[in-house]
């Protein structure tokens, strides 16, 4: 049987409301994720529509940050060190998929 959303025309609660919201997001549409500039002071910001599906693992990369502790190697790329690397943000940019949800 194909799957349609017909069976819920004209169904829906009368005292529902549609609410929405803004995505919090880079450019480039990539998180911040990683110490800031202000020593000490470190961010999980920037998710964009995705923050829920990665608010566990977002959390555990920046706890590495703090910790010091040995960092997966798109630790930088997920964290304001990537706006000094040239290469990386250029190929970001030319990219026409931002992967905005
Ligand atoms: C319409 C919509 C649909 C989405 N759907 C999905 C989805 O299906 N799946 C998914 O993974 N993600 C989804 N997201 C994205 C996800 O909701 C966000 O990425 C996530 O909520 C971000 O979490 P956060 O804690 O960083 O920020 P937020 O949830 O925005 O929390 C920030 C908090 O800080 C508070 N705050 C702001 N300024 C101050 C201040 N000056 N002082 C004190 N408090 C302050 C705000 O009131 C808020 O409570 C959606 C987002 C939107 C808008």
């Amino acid at each position: 049987m194909p799957l349609t959303n017909k069976a819920y025309y004209d169904k829906l609660p009368a005292t529902k409301s549609p609410h929405g919201g803004l995505y919090t997001m880079t450019d480039e549409n990539l998180p911040i994720i990683g110490p800031l500039q202000t020593e000490g002071v470190f961010a999980v910001a920037a998710l964009s529509g995705f923050g829920t599906m990665a608010s566990c693992a977002a959390g555990e990369l920046c706890a590495q940050w703090i910790d010091g502790a040995e960092l997966p190697a798109y630790a930088k790329h997920l964290s304001l060190q990537r706006y000094a690397d040239p290469p990386f943000m250029t190929a970001l940019t030319l990219s026409n998929d931002r992967g905005v949800l």
